[in-house]
């Protein structure tokens, strides 16, 4: 039998690692694929079974709520077979390495394999290996592209544009990929980017990510847009980087005092888990006239399924 030679091959998958490099004209096109996604959720009308009898693996090394939950959503939506790998009860727990195991999925013929770990380069690292679509779901410090491109729709959505917004992120910049990611896209898009920071919680890089820097809420929030607080990421802190709780909220945590240096509509944005009264007091987080950080989570779903239909598209046979 000769079918399969006369089959012709597949496409290279394509992934989605990073935003930096990205084309303004295909951040666009993925915003623009998400819009359609929002109205159809909102109306719970079904999409199109475009990932049918495909497979999608969630590969979560780390903890997560809104992005596990986002991309399963996302994937059985569109139709997909979705498998949650519970890596607390495979066998990582025994000493397989991340290659090893995801060269074991990658046997059972997956279409998407979406990962986030730990170590900053891992999804890079998997794309070259599989012959799968991978998706960065978060890795190390390094990105986390489609809480940046969420975060986008959000303002977008909001403001009607990107070009020429002013977009103060404030925190924990150092440890955060949600930063680094946002910035490449923001920057891409034409919005101006702040980093509002202890000297202790920024790169050492900073400068060459086309940023202007500040130490001080009451100059970084000056006139502001957008307003993006950003959570203490201990969990990738070795040593003390700030000297209390308690001075961090003090100093930087965001409250309606501070914020009244914004511009007066400003919205108020955090990618989640929040830590209320360490980077953001409940009054300005419950804001319902300020904050969309609910519409974040909302939006998140929209995009993830727009990055996998056109991930479909481009690259799965
Ligand atoms: N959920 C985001 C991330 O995974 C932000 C955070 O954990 O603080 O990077």
């Amino acid at each position: 039998m000769t079918d399969t030679d006369a089959r012709p091959a597949p496409p290279e998958p394509r992934h989605l690692l990073a935003t930096e490099g990205m084309p303004a004209a295909e951040i666009g096109r993925i915003l623009d694929c998400a819009e359609t996604y929002v109205a159809q959720n909102r109306s719970r009308e079904r999409s199109p079974p475009l990932l049918s009898g495909r497979t999608l693996v969630n590969l979560f090394y780390e903890n997560s709520t809104r992005t596990r939950t986002s991309f399963e959503l996302a994937g059985k939506r569109l139709g997909a077979d979705v498998i949650n790998m519970e890596v607390a009860a495979s066998s990582v727990k025994k000493g397989e390495t991340l290659i090893d195991t995801a060269m074991t999925l990658n046997a059972m013929h997956l279409d998407v394999l979406v990962v986030r770990h730990p170590e900053s380069g891992a999804a890079n690292l998997l794309a070259r290996k599989v012959n799968c679509a991978v998706i960065n779901a978060g890795d190390g410090n390094h990105e986390h592209p489609t809480q940046a491109l969420l975060d986008s729709l959000t303002i977008r959505r909001r403001r009607g544009r990107l070009a020429g917004l002013v977009v103060a992120i404030c925190g924990d910049i150092l440890h955060s990929r949600v930063a680094r990611s946002n910035i490449h896209l923001l920057n891409a898009m034409g919005a101006r980017v702040r980093v509002v920071a202890p000297p202790t919680l920024l790169p050492a890089d900073i400068g060459r990510l086309g940023v202007e820097v500040h130490h001080r809420m009451e100059t970084g929030l000056a006139d502001v847009d957008i307003v993006m607080m950003l959570r203490l990421q201990t969990e990738r802190m070795s040593g003390q980087f700030v000297p209390s709780v308690r001075e961090y909220f003090h100093f930087f945590g965001l409250t309606r005092e501070k914020l009244k240096a914004a511009k007066p509509d400003a919205l108020i944005m955090h990618p989640g888990p929040m830590n209320r009264g360490v980077e953001i007091d409940s009054e300005v987080a419950d804001d319902i006239k300020r904050s969309v950080i609910l519409d974040q989570v909302e939006l998140g779903v929209a995009v993830r399924m727009a990055c996998l239909d056109l991930l479909t598209r481009a690259s799965l046979p």
